[in-house]
């Protein structure tokens, strides 16, 4: 590293992942700089004020069943630093045409119970996986490339390594349970015939029975906020307001890790990498794009089905094949007349977020990389198919496009929120198809984004790991 040495580490971007390799460090008597961008911290943590003054929209990620599973989650304290998660009374609702809604519940039993004939296939499906639910988070969010519970890794591996579509149609036999499984596993943006999409429907349904799928009270900042607090009390400083536009513009440390993803890391480390390493870098490929709505409502929103007001996240789009169809059109470069919308309505299960009993919702939708259409007219169409009166409801709205998502956070490239396309094998493939996930050709330099493994989501867990490969040069 170039100059004098002024701390051990340096961390690009305060998105939960820098945050976490930032604490990871500092735990091990490091002392670490954080430098972030934006005025704030939290990268697709933040929330605050989007339309009307008082109410607290989250901006980016809402909704945090990674967050409570992961194991670097689970070894802070963050409750002391005023963290509290809120779980609504069943983590998910899906409602259907015929006024009714398939709920997953915390229970498997009691979600398998409203399935009908395809209740006993839920059971077989999400009963091994929940019994070996640590074992499965183990290995899932781990960086190694063979898995330590090689039984259950592999049980969950030949579940896994099919399609949404394949798993949905497969394993069961009615509307209901396809449905509620296909908005589950639509969280993927991977297209419903892309083999190994189903991995994320069984991760994230089998987190809902084991974990929850909570929402945060006051907003997913806090998480950011308890972090930030939690690393200060461990003596690292953060550094808000500073876009780092080259590394050669960092002070003096040992090592260097960016919550960045490969786009920008070319540009950062421009003058420093092997020409075929940053060919690589500029080659790699991001995802679908999302269009994000936020509204203040006068009243909960009228669900045709009242099961969805037990629920802080709803998916709205209908059955399995209308899903497919939509998620198949992004990735045709198409925008879908009828976008699977994944909405949450935090504040019925949390007052703090509004000023008085009026509601704020939050929502998206997958579009194509970077576009620039206009979304809100089919969102908006969609949550009114399911709760006629919607639109009367309406006080305030704001939106943000692929382009307003990037330019708030430009690891969002394209408004793509995963850091590049999912790849549920990212434990044993690695991105940049280097030996060693983390590392770049630059010594001392690490990447430690959601576009390294294990993937995308609140869980900290690219940063931790990322860090403990730097502190094995630091020891
Ligand atoms: C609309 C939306 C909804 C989502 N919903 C959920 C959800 O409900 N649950 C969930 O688990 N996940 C969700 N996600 C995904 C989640 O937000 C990301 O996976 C996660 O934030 C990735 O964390 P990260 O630390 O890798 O990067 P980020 O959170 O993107 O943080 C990167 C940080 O680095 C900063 N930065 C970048 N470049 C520089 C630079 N050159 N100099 C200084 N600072 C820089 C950025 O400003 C940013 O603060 C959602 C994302 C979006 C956009």
């Amino acid at each position: 590293m170039p100059g004098k040495l002024e701390y051990d580490a340096v961390v690009v971007g305060s998105g939960p992942n820098g945050l976490a390799a930032a604490i990871t460090l500092a735990r091990s008597g490091c002392s670490v700089l954080v430098l972030e961008a934006r005025e704030t911290v939290g990268g697709g943590l933040r929330s605050g004020e989007m339309t009307l003054p008082g109410f607290i929209h989250d901006i980016f990620s809402a909704v945090h069943p990674m967050a409570v599973a992961s194991p670097f989650f689970r070894s802070l304290d963050l409750s002391s630093y005023g963290l509290e998660w809120v779980h609504s009374l069943v983590p998910l609702a899906h409602p259907l045409d015929d006024g009714t809604a398939v709920l997953l519940e915390r229970s498997v039993e009691a979600t398998a119970e409203a399935l009908g004939s395809d209740s006993q296939s839920y059971r077989a499906l999400m009963e091994p996986l929940t019994k070996d639910w640590d074992k499965l988070l183990d290995d899932i969010l781990a960086p190694r490339h063979f898995p330590r519970h090689p039984i259950t890794f592999v049980r969950f591996g030949t579940l896994a390594i099919h399609s949404i579509g394949h798993l949905a149609r497969s394993q069961f036999k009615e509307s209901r349970a396809r449905a509620l499984f296909t908005g589950i596993a639509a969280h993927s943006i991977l297209p419903t015939n892309r083999p190994q999409g189903a991995a994320f429907g069984l991760v994230l349904g089998a987190a809902g029975h084991t974990v929850g799928w909570p929402v945060v009270k006051g907003g997913s900042q806090k998480i950011a906020d308890a972090m930030t607090q939690y690393l200060i009390a461990l003596g690292g400083e953060v550094r808000t307001g500073v876009e780092v536009r080259s590394l050669d513009e960092l002070p003096g440390a040992r090592v260097i890790l960016l919550d960045v993803t490969p786009r920008q890391l070319a540009a950062i480390a421009a003058n420093r990498l092997p020409a075929s390493y940053r060919q690589r870098l500029l080659g790699y490929q991001y995802g679908p794009g999302v269009f994000k709505m936020d509204w203040v409502l006068e009243a909960p929103i009228p669900w045709k089905a009242s099961d969805c007001l037990k629920a802080a996240t709803v998916h709205v789009g209908g059955t399995s094949e209308e899903i497919a169809e939509a998620e198949s059109d992004v990735w045709k470069s198409k925008h879908p007349e009828r976008p699977l919308v994944l909405l949450t309505q935090p504040s019925l299960f949390d007052s703090t977020r509004t000023p008085d009993g009026r509601q704020v919702v939050w929502a998206y939708c997958h579009v194509p990389n970077g576009s620039a259409s206009d979304m809100s007219e089919r969102i908006e169409s969609q949550i009114e198919r399911f709760a006629p009166g919607f639109r009367d409801s309406i006080l305030a709205r704001s939106v943000m496009n692929p382009a307003s998502m990037e330019e708030y956070n430009p690891n969002f490239v394209g408004g793509d929120i995963a850091g590049g396309i999912q790849n549920p094998l990212r434990v044993l493939v690695k991105p940049m198809g280097q030996w060693h996930a983390y590392a770049t050709p630059m010594k001392g330099v690490y990447l430690c984004s959601s576009s390294m493994p294990p993937g995308a989501g609140v869980h900290g867990m690219c940063g931790y790991h990322a860090a403990q490969r730097a502190l094995r040069e630091l020891r």
